[in-house]
């Protein structure tokens, strides 16, 4: 059996750090922020390279938080990825603000730099590009965009810890970076966590007022805020893991360079990687017409294979309100039926990845 990821291995390897780190934070007393969670902000900040990390709830509420940092009410648009985990338009849709999708460039399933212009309008606040499965956005001439056009950009890094764009880590290319620690990402938790990160110190210091009921000074409430703090049990194991991510994403750069290689010549669609991007590899994603029997067939040989993501945002019954076309964005709805991700973590060994080349390998070209 060949698992997608085995978050228990994970777990096992860094046991006596992680037991250490938790008990820690037991004996401390200090269970809602404190030095924990300062601590994990600091190091966080300087591995991303921005000025500011702020500790919250989860990925969906860092990209919520922000864009309410960011000013984003009723009657506002942000522009977002139309192939994207339903996180990133939820959270435009909770400030009451429209999410306007834009479609992917098919070589790299990000959002498509040539297509953004076309779907601003007067009401456009934002532009949310997403990393999607660890791969940078195009970010330059969305940044280019962005300051022709008055526009901030909020880059969802929820897949992407320790990715480069250009040489440089993500963390603060665009205004903001809003990061999940869901225990399944790069950097995972062992429960719900989520960060933003930003070189802004205004953007800074709402969001650590908006995190915490709205409130800098206890019993002092500046604005009507959130509770969504980043837990201190969480924060302690996420610094322990901090150490870690270079070393596990490198495991995960390793297994990536085998499917490359091994999965060359089978016809399959193989992740593009452009010259200026370092990917973080949280997802390795193939394409082929046939997915579901590829599925199926690598199931019955005891591999685990998983669909990012099956059903498109606007296909789902909670966007059903905003009655898009049955042909509205046909990229990411033929991607949605023919994306197939591979198994790939950091402690998924050499051997099991030439498994799955053999097994893949086997599945279609026997077809
Ligand atoms: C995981 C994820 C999120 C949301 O993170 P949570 O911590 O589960 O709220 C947002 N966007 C993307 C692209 C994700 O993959």
């Amino acid at each position: 059996m060949i698992p997608f990821l085995d978050l228990g291995a994970a777990y096992r390897e860094l046991q006596g750090e992680i037991d250490a780190a938790v008990s820690r934070v037991l004996a401390s007393g200090y269970y809602i922020l404190g030095p924990e969670v300062d601590a994990f902000e600091t190091d966080y900040a300087a591995y991303c390279d921005a000025r500011h990390a702020i500790g919250v709830a989860n990925g969906l509420d860092a990209l919520h938080l922000t864009l309410c940092a960011m000013g984003v009410g009723p009657g506002d648009e942000v522009i977002v990825p139309s192939n994207t985990y339903i996180a990133t338009w939820l959270a435009v849709s909770q400030c009451g603000a429209v999410p306007v999708p834009v479609e992917p460039d098919p070589a790299t399933h990000n959002i498509d730099p040539a297509r953004i212009e076309a779907a601003i309008t007067p009401r456009t606040k934002v532009i949310l590009p997403v990393h999607l499965y660890g791969q940078p956005a195009d970010m330059d001439p969305i940044l280019a965009i962005a300051r022709k056009h008055g526009l901030r950009v909020l880059e969802d890094g929820a897949q992407a810890h320790g990715a480069r764009y250009k040489g440089k880590r993500l963390g603060a290319h665009g205004d903001a970076v809003a990061w999940s620690f869901y225990p399944g990402k790069n950097l995972g938790a062992l429960g719900d966590g989520g960060a933003v990160t930003t070189d802004d110190d205004a953007l800074a210091d709402r969001l650590r007022v908006l995190r915490n009921y709205g409130s800098r000074v206890k019993y002092v409430n500046e604005v009507q805020g959130y509770n969504s703090r980043l837990d201190p049990l969480q924060a302690a194991v996420l610094r322990v893991k901090l150490a870690h991510l270079d070393a596990w994403n490198a495991r995960r750069a390793a297994l990536a360079r085998i499917y490359l290689d091994g999965l060359r010549d089978t016809g399959l669609v193989l992740p593009h990687v452009p010259d200026w991007a370092e990917p973080a590899w949280h997802l390795f994603v193939v394409g082929h017409p046939q997915r579901d029997a590829l599925q199926r067939r690598l199931a019955e040989t005891g591999i685990d294979c998983l669909i990012h993501y099956p059903i498109p945002p606007h296909k789902q019954q909670a966007y059903a309100d905003a009655q898009f076309g049955a042909d509205a964005f046909p990229l990411a709805s033929r991607m949605a039926g023919e994306v197939l991700s591979l198994p790939i973590g950091p402690q998924l060994s050499a051997q099991a990845a030439e498994q799955v080349v053999a097994a893949v390998a086997e599945a279609v070209l026997s077809r």
